[in-house]
């Protein structure tokens, strides 16, 4: 995955990087071919930001770390893409965090499932759910709906990177906190969330670990005050004011 000739020199080499590694995921058999078509999607939104975390995406994963810490049973969802970008790093904020990790996927197939907990198991996780599936999330339809009942089906906190915005939308409707990172903050996934990041998961899960560290030893009353304090409606604006002067909020 990494034996790649991007000499780290070049302009773009973050954008050619994301996409080799989506490449090899497609090969690997845990990326979806659909896979590539959303990632194009992201780059759009991520190019107009200017390729980097706005100030407004950084506070809203600290809002999300917050709420990481606050919960009693946070889960991390991970689907093809999400394995094949950042899949340490996916790891290593479960492990800050305490939180499940559980595989879920738009197009699920045995073979893709198998492929992606093993891909985790090789980057460091432990214990990978989403292969029992005995859980549903009510209002979508049968495969779409298949979580674990230990996993998803029962977290108060869930992260959702790179869903989509009609599971997104049933998630909410759960009562969870749902934190989702999507880079285009127009797209339903960002606007029925709790709390949006408006950034690439490739630096939004890093910077929720790092987040979560540093407030480690915050006081309940302390997470609770940056969790009340963060807006999502004032997070999507800035996203979308940023995008339209090329990465300025
Ligand atoms: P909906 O409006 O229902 O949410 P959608 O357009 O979001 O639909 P998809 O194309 O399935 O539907 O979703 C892919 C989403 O993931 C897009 O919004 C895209 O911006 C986002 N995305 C893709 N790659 C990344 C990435 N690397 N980091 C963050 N977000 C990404
Ligand atoms: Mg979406």
């Amino acid at each position: 995955m990494s034996d790649i000739e991007i000499p780290e020199s070049h302009p773009r080499y973050q954008s050619l990087l994301t996409r080799h590694r989506i490449e090899a995921g497609v090969e690997k058999g845990i990326t979806s071919r659909q896979g590539l078509i959303a990632q194009g999607r992201g780059e759009a939104f991520d190019y107009l930001l200017g390729e980097q975390t706005i100030p407004s995406a950084d506070e809203a994963a600290r809002a999300a770390a917050a709420h990481l810490l606050l919960a009693e049973h946070p889960v991390i969802s991970v689907n093809g893409n999400v394995a094949a970008l950042c899949p340490e790093e996916t790891v290593e904020l479960a492990n800050a965090a305490d939180a499940d990790i559980e595989v879920n996927l738009f197009n699920r197939t045995d073979e893709r499932m198998q492929a992606i907990v093993d891909h985790l198991r090789e980057h460091g996780a432990d214990e990978v759910k989403g292969l029992t599936a005995d859980g549903r999330i009510p209002g979508i339809n049968h495969e779409r709906a298949k979580v674990d009942a230990d996993g998803i089906g029962s977290a108060d906190v869930v992260v959702v990177p790179l869903e989509d915005g009609d599971r997104a939308e049933a998630l909410g409707e759960m009562e969870k906190v749902e934190i989702v990172v999507d880079l285009n903050p127009m797209s339903r996934s960002a606007q029925v969330a709790s709390v949006p990041i408006v950034d690439n998961i490739i630096r939004a899960v890093p910077n929720m670990t790092e987040h979560v560290r540093e407030l480690q030893d915050a006081t309940r009353e302390e997470l609770e005050a940056i969790v009340g304090d963060f807006d999502a409606d004032e997070a999507l604006d800035a996203a979308e004011q940023a995008i339209r002067s090329g990465g300025d909020e």
